[in-house]
């Protein structure tokens, strides 16, 4: 594993290496700070939802801290994730080939996640009728407060999931019980809601339950988002767990994968040229601002590399990314110095959940040099608010 150069702040690195190609700037101390604080405050098994971010020293860090369960969905990220040792895997997605089911079951993977009789069948099948599976139906909880809700896709509901309970029942060594909220739930209503309709789904079935699973959905900071704090929604899980008809053994666990995360990366892009409000920078929608472009997430931002003279005015700003694609455009408002020209390097925060996972090469960009940083996230959910030279 190659090792990567240290640097105190991204206006450090811009001083030393005024770089032709976007950076990312990884704070592992911010991922293991997350890790660390789902695994004292969650009171059941950390799931890191692999899809998230699967960069190699990102996942060291996590796994530093403790994470000890991953939640993939895909045997791409399984068969990527299964060197680290002593861990488990929950395969989750409620769509698999048989393929993957049979290839992860060879891998040791035993627990699944299903939403229909189908894949029920599917998976008793590719196993074999394995008798040690842990199997999750997922159900279908509505989103409250998700600025990415996951309703339609996948989960099931009423007399149906009922029956799915029941038939998982007979074949599953542990029956669990799966939702996921709607990815950055600003609030923690939803979980509240959703565990309700668990408890309303185990009376209806009648069947019991060993396992409740919480999905991932735990929201981070944006520019735009002033979220309820973590501790809220621990209690609002942990007081709807405590009222289920489960047995005292029943063990819980959640997925977290933007809040472990988010606050671990930053880009630092380059202005390649400015008009009026408009700055067109060196990454965009179809490289790690895919949430910026089409989720309408506003980053923190601010300029590194170069100080103002004061008075510094801040102005909102629109980015553009550098493809020929008209998309390619993040309308934040993003505030920054009104005196920002060509040339000026500018830290966007908190871009670890997602962005680097779904960067592509569209016209040719989507290269980044990647460097630590040793200094704060711009925002944290987790220990101090708001950092310096970050727009509230
Ligand atoms: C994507 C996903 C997660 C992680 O969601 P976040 O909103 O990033 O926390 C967890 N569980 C499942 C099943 C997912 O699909």
């Amino acid at each position: 594993m190659a090792k990567l150069d240290t640097f105190k702040s991204a206006n450090e690195m811009i001083e030393a290496r005024r770089p032709e190609q976007p950076v990312i700037g990884f704070r592992p101390h911010a991922a293991g700070q997350a890790a660390r604080w789902f695994l004292e405050n969650f009171q059941g098994d950390v799931a890191y939802a692999y899809k998230a971010n699967s960069n190699v020293f990102l996942l060291g860090a996590l796994y530093g801290a403790g994470i000890r369960h991953f939640d993939v969905a895909s045997l791409p990220e399984l068969e990527d994730a299964k060197t680290i040792p002593d861990v488990q895997f929950h395969f989750m997605h409620p769509v698999k080939s048989r393929h993957a089911i049979r290839r992860a079951f060879s891998l040791g993977c035993r627990s699944f996640s299903l939403d229909s009789e189908d894949e029920l069948a599917k998976i008793l099948h590719e196993t074999k009728g394995a008798k040690d599976l842990v199997l999750w139906v997922r159900i279908a909880v509505p989103a409250k407060n998700s600025r990415v809700p996951l309703e339609r896709k996948f989960g099931i509901t009423g007399t149906k999931a009922a029956r799915l309970l029941v038939k998982t029942r007979q074949v599953a060594k542990e029956l669990g019980i799966t939702f996921h909220v709607g990815s950055q739930t600003v609030t923690p209503d939803a979980y509240g809601s959703a565990l309700e309709e668990v408890g309303r789904l185990i009376v209806k079935a009648g069947v019991l339950v060993n396992r409740i699973d919480v999905g991932g959905g735990f929201p981070s900071r944006y520019t735009n988002e002033q979220p309820t704090p973590l501790v809220e929604f621990m209690r609002v899980i942990h007081d709807g767990v405590d009222r289920l008809p489960v047995a005292d053994g029943c063990r819980i666990m959640c997925e977290p994968g933007r809040a472990l995360v988010a606050e671990a990366e930053s880009l630092v892009v380059r202005v390649d040229a400015r008009r009026g409000n408009d700055l067109f920078i060196n990454d965009g929608s179809y490289g790690m601002l895919f949430d910026a472009a089409h989720l309408g997430f506003v980053f923190p931002v601010r300029l590194v590399g170069r100080t103002v003279p004061e008075p510094n005015v801040l102005k909102p700003f629109e980015l553009w990314g550098p493809t020929c694609d008209s998309i390619d455009h993040m309308k934040g408002p993003f505030l920054l110095p009104d005196a920002i020209r060509e040339g000026d390097y500018i830290e966007i925060g908190n871009t670890g959940a997602y962005a680097r996972a779904i960067a592509g090469r569209f016209n040719g960009y989507g290269e980044y040099d990647e460097v630590i940083f040793q200094d704060p996230p711009m925002y944290s959910m987790y220990g101090t608010q708001l950092r310096s030279g970050a727009a509230a």
